[in-house]
Parts: C-alpha cells; sequence; structure tokens
C-alpha cells in the first residue's frame, strides 16, 4: 500500500505495472479539458494530478538547462500567460511548472514547455508533496473546484496516477530537449 497522507484516496493499492487503461494518462493537460479513465468511467478534468517518478526527482528543466536558459523559458510562460495561472486564471502566488510527456513504451520523457500556474494549482499537481506538506485538504478541495466533480471523482483519479507512478517509479528513463535541439540548428 502507499500512503499519500491524509484525505481521499489515502490508501491505493499497488499494481506491478499500468495496465493499458492507465497507460498514456500524462498530467499535460493544463486548464483544457481532457478525459481521463477511472474505475467506472471517463471523467473530464481540466487540473490533472502528475506525479512526477521517484527515478527522475531532483532533475527538472532548471537543472538541466541552467538558471539563464531556464529563466527564458520562465519569463515567456509568465508573458505567455498574461501574468495569470493557466489553468484557473489567478494572480497569486505564480509558479514555473515543467510539463512533460512520458513515453512508457521507450521509457522516455519529453520536455514540452515551462507552464505558469498557482501555488494551488500547483498542490493539486504534485499532490504527494502537498500530502507530506499536509496540505492535502486544500490541495483536494481545489481538486474537486476547478474540476466541478465530487471526493470520489479525486479518490478514483489518485489510484489512477499512483499506479502509474509506481510503475514509472521503478523504471530509469531518458531525457529529451527537443526544444535545446532545435536552438542548436541556428
Ligand atoms: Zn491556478
Amino acid at each position: 500500500m502507499i500512503d499519500f497522507g491524509p484525505g481521499p484516496g489515502r490508501s491505493i493499492p499497488l499494481s506491478p505495472k499500468p495496465t493499458s487503461a492507465v497507460i498514456g494518462a500524462t498530467g499535460l493537460n493544463l486548464g483544457g479539458w481532457v478525459m481521463y479513465p477511472t474505475t467506472r468511467s471517463s471523467v473530464r478534468l481540466r487540473l490533472a494530478v502528475a506525479l512526477e517518478p521517484r527515478t527522475v526527482w531532483g532533475t527538472g528543466s532548471r537543472q538541466r538547462l541552467g538558471e539563464a536558459t531556464w529563466r527564458g523559458y520562465v519569463v515567456s510562460a509568465v508573458h505567455a500567460a498574461n501574468g495569470r495561472c493557466e489553468v484557473c486564471a489567478g494572480r497569486s502566488e505564480l509558479h514555473a511548472e515543467d510539463v512533460w510527456v512520458y513515453d512508457d513504451q521507450y521509457l522516455h520523457r519529453r520536455f514540452v514547455r515551462v507552464a505558469c500556474i498557482c501555488d494551488r494549482c500547483r498542490a493539486v499537481r504534485h499532490f504527494g508533496l502537498s500530502a507530506i506538506q499536509k496540505r492535502s485538504g486544500m490541495a483536494a478541495a481545489w481538486f474537486c473546484h476547478v474540476n466541478d466533480v465530487n471526493e470520489d471523482v479525486l479518490a478514483d483519479h489518485l489510484n489512477h496516477c499512483a499506479r502509474i507512478w509506481l510503475w514509472r517509479s521503478s523504471q530509469r528513463w531518458d531525457t529529451w530537449f527537443p526544444e535545446l535541439w532545435r536552438d542548436a540548428d541556428h
């Protein structure tokens, strides 16, 4: 069992590897509505949990791109978002958030961009960290509010994400930065 701390979905059964139903959730959607599978049906979410595999912790874009390049991405992200959270349009406590796509077949993750999101939306994406920080209650309430769903949907979604996270955390990942390759061509 994995413990996500207090709140919905705190006890999640282990699964040795994702089934085809759970592969494919990338946590990419920010602000747009994307369908996610649940145990009963699919649910439409505009803010999803996006748990980084344990094996890539500490290897975000800031570390890999270097401070100057990373700051350029952050300035562009804040400008593009007009100084608002890309999910909820809030203006307070904005964060730079890495967006990655995971390829579970070939075990690589691709850096997509830096996004501009607020502290509450970030707490939802990093739900495991929020639980450690005793903020899972706030994150749970915000997930339900932004997505207009109840806590049963959250529990199901956490279960879904935790199964992906457990499998991905048992793998070694290559990291790709396509944007850097494009820049290098010029
Ligand atoms: Zn927000």
